[in-house]
């Protein structure tokens, strides 16, 4: 880009959810969106503009991915099949233990060739606070790298790891053959984690190293609070409270969770956070599929986030959240695509159409989910969950030029009516392979499918040959069903009993 910035045009340009401009050109400069314009008028006033016409494109805002998890080659690549959130958690331990520096390439690439130009990256914090602290470095230059704005928000599971309630993993782990003990005892119990006071003096020194960056920041991010002890938990409220941190946690994600909650000693996840005064602002919640009324209106009286995540509560068979509900008492709502999108190919179309037709209610009182509202998820949303809304999440002048140019070729087909309004037009249509171009910070990073800084050949060859040199840890098909039936049936005669105590 030359010293006098650059013009595009468009047939529309998609301001925000709520604000689109027909013919219309942006102007970015320094890396930032001037001005939103008809183009002879930009053209006039910034001669020495270098200018991109686009005949039949819309100009997007970057997308949010308000929670993402690295899996490195896909589960299901792997032979590790949906299911149940509670026996595919045990299940996905037998993933292939690649480097994390690797797996988040691959992730981040594909994100910004779907047009994700900002992530909140919940990734598990690792075997010490040395590999731990390795992993978030590498992960926030990988991402600031090619742009990407982020979040690393890493946790862990340190308690309750066979099932939900506390204290009973042995129980269950006693009712499994031996060789299914001490396998799940291994990768599950006794597995190498940096404990939780390495984690918080960890996420502590790198939240303040970070604290100034524009465009990274690193957050607490214990996997769920039953999975973390209260004494952490209250560690972490006092940190976050002093400092201002952010923090991104599971939450109500499953009927289980849901079920195995309601105990003197936990509430629910909810309760539990706004006990110890981590339920404000600061606070995301991912999934919330299970949180019943009295939950929602609490969490939208302290202002914390909602991040939503369609396709992985539909393939973890966890259900539908009620995002129309949480719309209703106003709490902000994200959308993530939690490493788990329905075709497994991170397409945020696809994520917004599905939130759209699957967030509505039969009752005529509730507030459906419009396209602008899951738009708005899909971008400001989760700016706003990351706390960059000052300077990203839409294409308001002074921001950060991160957006997309989505040619409408195939969309239009061979009518489109003048009254489309455009974003009703995406949201029901588009799909990653319609994005043309991606830029970030005014520069131009993805182009026809490809990635323009970084050889991709050359990290798909990575990937390949770590996973052909990792060893298969996978539990087989006999074993895991084995340990699913184990599992539920665990589940299911502790519900039985404590619902005849109560
Ligand atoms: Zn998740």
């Amino acid at each position: 880009m030359g010293d006098g910035g650059s013009i595009f045009s468009a047939r529309w340009v998609l301001v925000d959810a709520f604000h689109s401009r027909r013919d219309c050109a942006i102007y970015v400069r320094d890396g930032k969106i001037g001005e939103i314009a008809p183009l002879q008028d930009l053209t006039s006033r910034f001669p020495a503009a270098q200018i991109h016409i686009g005949e039949n494109v819309a100009i997007l805002p970057g997308f949010v991915n308000a929670h993402h998890h690295c899996f490195g080659v896909n589960l299901v690549n792997q032979g590790i099949s949906d299911d149940l959130l509670e026996p595919w958690i045990i299940a996905t331990a037998g993933a292939a233990d690649i480097s994390s520096k690797i797996s988040t390439e691959y992730a981040a690439l594909r994100l910004l060739k779907n047009g994700v130009t900002a992530v909140v990256d919940a990734c598990t914090g690792g075997e010490t606070a040395a590999l731990a602290e390795e992993k978030i470095r590498d992960k926030i230059a990988i991402y600031t790298g090619l742009g990407i704005s982020c979040a690393i928000a890493p946790g862990e599971r340190w308690q309750n790891r066979i099932v939900h309630q506390s204290g009973q993993d042995q129980t269950v782990l006693a009712q499994l053959p031996e060789h299914l003990r001490e396998r799940l005892e291994r990768q599950h119990i006794s597995r190498a984690r940096l404990n939780p006071a390495e984690y918080l003096d960890l996420v502590l020194r790198l939240a303040e190293e970070y604290a100034s960056a524009e465009t990274s920041d690193v957050w607490f991010g214990p996997t769920a609070p039953h999975w973390a002890s209260p004494q952490l938990l209250k560690e972490i409220a006092c940190a976050v409270r002093e400092r201002g941190l952010r923090m991104q946690t599971h939450a109500e994600e499953s009927l289980l969770q849901h079920l195995t909650a309601g105990r003197p000693d936990f509430l629910n996840p909810v309760a539990e956070l706004a006990k110890i005064g981590l339920l404000n602002e600061n606070l995301s919640l991912a999934h919330m599929v299970w949180a019943d009324d009295n939950v929602l209106e609490y969490v939208a009286g302290m202002g914390a986030h909602v991040v939503c995540n369609p396709s992985s509560n539909l393939r973890l068979r966890s259900g539908i959240a009620r995002a129309w509900k949480m719309k209703r008492f106003g709490i902000n709502l994200a959308l993530g695509m939690d490493g788990t999108s329905l075709a497994d190919d991170d397409d945020m179309f696809a994520e917004m159409r599905l939130a759209r037709n699957l967030y509505w209610s039969a009752d005529p009182i509730e507030p459906h989910l419009t396209a602008q509202d899951v738009f708005d998820m899909a971008t400001m949303g989760g700016a706003r969950l990351m706390g960059m809304d000052q300077c990203i999440g839409s294409l308001n002048a002074g921001k950060r030029a991160n957006f997309s140019i989505v040619s409408l070729d195939r969309i239009q087909g061979p009518w489109l009516t003048e009254s489309v309004d455009p974003i009703e037009l995406l949201v029901s249509s588009a799909k990653t392979s319609d994005i043309e171009s991606v830029y970030v910070g005014g520069s131009l990073a993805v182009s026809q499918g490809k990635v323009c800084n970084k050889d991709e050949q050359n990290v798909l060859q990575n990937i390949n040959e770590e996973m052909q040199r990792a060893a298969d840890q996978r539990l087989s098909a006999e074993d895991y069903a084995i340990v699913k039936s184990t599992l539920l049936r665990w589940y299911d005669n502790w519900l039985t009993q404590s619902a005849q105590h109560r």
